[in-house]
This record gives structure tokens, C-alpha cells and sequence, in this order.
């Protein structure tokens, strides 16, 4: 017999996952989360603002909220960010409202903010929050993809690859850390932490309803 909407334990309201994926500039992270975002509609990119100048091929709007440093500034005084924090040599911010909608509206929300960001969100939601952290396989590897990414100069890519190493020594700081040998591998990988992730008994906040009917 079918389920009726009612019983239907997939339509359960659950608490929303907030979903972080870090790694070091080249190590395929955009790849997996643009895979992960035209598979899943309930996935939702939280879109951050900085102050670093658009690069070609990006969209105001789409890959950031491209401003500049005054009102980003006005934004902090604003208390507009819930996370924010100087990486390279320019700030960037996680918008405080349009995730608390897109949580509203039932969705997951993903967020590519590096290890400063992801501490900060962590204990901002009391450790309600999944963390995953993308290796490059090896440091060759991610300077050669660096250079074939051909959007920055090579004092950049050089300054990246400096603070990669960096990046990678906050590994511990994280509660999944994958290795992208493979981006298919990779991306399947990172989908299955998510479908678990949901699952997970903490979060299944409408199951309890459920449960009781089971019971009686
Ligand atoms: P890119 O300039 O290459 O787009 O990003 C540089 C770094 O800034 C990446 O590691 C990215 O994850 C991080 N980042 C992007 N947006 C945010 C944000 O809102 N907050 C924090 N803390 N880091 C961010």
C-alpha cells in the first residue's frame, strides 16, 4: 500500500544540513560542488561575498557578490555575515540572511569557505555542521592544475600554492578528508556523506510522529 504524504518517511521535516566543503585552491572542490548542485534540489550553494576582482568566466551573483572593501566593510559593521575572513589578500563573507531562507525553505546549504570560515560556523551552530576537507593527490599535481586553470598570474599561483600548505594543515579540523585522484570517485564519495548526513537520527527532527505511530 502506498504511503500517504503523512507517512511518507521521506517527507519527515528534518533539520537542514549545513554543508562545508574546504581544500586548497585547484584541488577540484568547484567541479564536485557544481556536480553535486545540478544532481540534488535540495542542495543549495550559500553565495559569498568578496572583495577580490572578478575573474573571467565568473558572475556577480553566481560564483560571489563581487564589492568592494567599503561595503563589505559597512556589511561586517552591519553584523550582515555570519562567518567572515581575510584569505589571499581579500575578504570574504558568508551572507547571514539567505541562509537562514534557504534553511527555511527546507534546503541544505553548501558552503566552499576555507578552514577560518569553517571554524567559525561551527561554533556559531554549536557543532551542527558537516565539514569536509578535498586533498589535491599530490602538490605537483595541484600546481599543474593551477596553471592549466589559466585565470591567475604566476605570482598568484605561486602565493596559492604557499597557502596550500597551509590550508592542508587544518586537516585535522575537519570530520571527512578525501583525497581527489579521481573527481568521480571523489564526487560519488562526497554525495554519500551527504545522503548519510541526512539521515542521521539527530536530524530527523518530524520522526518522532512516525515512530510513535509504529509503536502503537
Ligand atoms: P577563490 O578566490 O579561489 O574563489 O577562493 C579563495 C578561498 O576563499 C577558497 O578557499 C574559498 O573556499 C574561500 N572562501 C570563499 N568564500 C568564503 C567565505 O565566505 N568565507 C570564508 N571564510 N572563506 C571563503
Amino acid at each position: 500500500m502506498p504511503h500517504s504524504p503523512e507517512q511518507d518517511p521521506h517527507s519527515f521535516k528534518r533539520r537542514g544540513v549545513l554543508f562545508v566543503l574546504s581544500s586548497p585552491s585547484g584541488a577540484g572542490k568547484s567541479t564536485i560542488a557544481r556536480k553535486l548542485l545540478a544532481n540534488d534540489p535540495w542542495l543549495t550553494m550559500s553565495v559569498s561575498y568578496t572583495t577580490r576582482p572578478i575573474r573571467p568566466g565568473e558572475q556577480d551573483g553566481v560564483d560571489y557578490h563581487f564589492v568592494d572593501t567599503e561595503m563589505f566593510k559597512s556589511m561586517v559593521s552591519a553584523n550582515e555575515f555570519l562567518e567572515w575572513a581575510h584569505v589571499f589578500d581579500h575578504r570574504y563573507g558568508t551572507p547571514k540572511q539567505s541562509v537562514f531562507s534557504m534553511l527555511a525553505s527546507g534546503h541544505d546549504v553548501l558552503f566552499d569557505i576555507d578552514w577560518q570560515g569553517a571554524q567559525q560556523l561551527f561554533q556559531l551552530a554549536g557543532g551542527d555542521v558537516v565539514r569536509v576537507f578535498i586533498l589535491p593527490p599530490s602538490m605537483e599535481e595541484l600546481h599543474k592544475r593551477l596553471v592549466a586553470r589559466n585565470t591567475d598570474s604566476e605570482e598568484v599561483i605561486n602565493r596559492r600554492m604557499a597557502r596550500a600548505a597551509g590550508e592542508v594543515s587544518h586537516w585535522d579540523g575537519y570530520d571527512y578528508v578525501l583525497v581527489n585522484d579521481d573527481v568521480e570517485k571523489c564526487y560519488e564519495e562526497v554525495r554519500t556523506i551527504l545522503a548519510a548526513e541526512r539521515i542521521r537520527r539527530s536530524r530527523q527532527t518530524g520522526l518522532i510522529g512516525f515512530i510513535r505511530g509504529l509503536l502503537k
